[in-house]
């Protein structure tokens, strides 16, 4: 089967390699679309800790089941893939928590992943897509799971307001995920002109933070208060500075990106505000089977995808996913 390997720090390949050996208790799925992921990417830059070459990468996928003998599923059936591996007996795990597993792994990091013509996986991970859910949205239900998991079981109430910073992948999904579940309002700060105009084009209002006062403008724009809820989907320092001049006394901030480094914050300001501050890892089974309902609930989710391209522009596809100003937001590779 066609596959991109991992051979190395900034090295991959399209190659022709077996095709998976099945486990016990695991299907085989044929790949149809494929997203990178910023995981991904750190795993090209030969900056993940666990991921080892030779490995096919990819744990935002799409496809249809090919075996049989799955539960309650034909072989044919059009699905995604939940891809956390959780060992079922630390103390998370036991405590219903097996996404924050001590060991926790994901297919395409731990095990061979979805960036292959097919993909061995668990068979309780295998979730039906919907008729009206394309194989193309399939392989996005894994990023808006990771913003479903953000505002479920925290509090979010409909009619809440919500900032969300910072207008990636999962910065659109965010904002897309809090109008979808009733924000009264969604104001997003991104400086980069495309990024911008692609949220607005999806009807969100948009501001750059260049020359901004933080704390007058989001009062300004609240009423005086702040907002309700505060998205961090940029996770860098100069958004760490901001957070609690945004939020609300005794609003939420919630820190979805992934802090590539350590960053500060004035913890006085939390303290008088009396904010929470939470941070949000992946999703659970339920966040992924709602994602996989969602991502049909508005048309927008699809603009969030600004390239699909054939297996073969592998090395292409991570070019415009790590270039600064490719304009690309979210590139697939599809195996069709
Ligand atoms: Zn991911
Ligand atoms: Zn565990």
């Amino acid at each position: 089967m066609r596959a991109i390997v991992y051979e190395g720090a900034n090295q991959i390949a399209v190659k022709d390699i077996p095709a998976p050996r099945l486990k016990e208790g695991w299907a085989l799925v044929k790949v149809s679309h494929a997203g990178i992921c910023g995981t991904d990417v750190n795993i090209y830059s030969g900056f993940h800790p666990r991921a080892t070459a030779p490995l096919v990468m990819g744990h935002e996928f799409s496809g249809t089941l090919e075996s049989d003998g799955v539960p309650g599923m034909a072989k044919g059936t059009r699905v995604t893939v939940y891809p956390l591996l959780s060992c079922g007996h630390c103390t998370p795990c036991r405590e219903g928590n097996g996404h924050v597993c001590n060991t926790l792994g994901l297919l395409g990091i731990d095990c061979d992943g979805g960036f292959g013509e097919y993909v061995q996986v668990p068979v309780e991970s295998i979730i039906p897509l919907e008729d009206r859910v394309s194989f193309k949205m399939g392989a996005l239900v894994e990023p808006v799971a990771v913003c479903v998991h953000a505002l479920r079981g925290r509090g979010f109430t409909p009619g809440d307001n919500a900032l969300v910073i910072g207008g990636g992948a999962i910065g659109l999904c965010t904002a897309l995920t809090l109008r979808v579940f009733g924000a009264s309002s969604v104001l997003m700060f991104e400086n980069d002109p495309f990024r911008a105009e692609l949220a607005r084009s999806m009807g969100f209002e948009v501001v750059s933070t260049v020359g901004m006062d933080v704390e007058d403008y989001c009062k300004s724009r609240t009423g005086g208060d702040g907002f309700d809820w505060v998205m961090d989907c940029a996770g860098v320092q100069p958004v760490a500075n901001m957070l609690l001049d945004a939020v609300k006394v005794r609003g939420h901030i919630l820190i979805i990106a992934s802090y590539p480094k350590p960053a500060s914050m004035p913890f006085i300001k939390g303290m008088f505000k009396e904010i929470t501050i939470e941070f949000t890892r992946v999703y659970r089974r339920k966040d992924f089977a709602v994602a996989a309902q969602i991502v049909a609930a508005d048309p927008n989710f699809e603009k969030v995808i600004t390239h699909v391209l054939p297996v073969e522009d592998a090395q292409k596809g991570f070019d415009l996913a790590m270039t600064k100003g490719s304009n690309a937001i979210k590139v697939m590779f599809s195996f069709d």
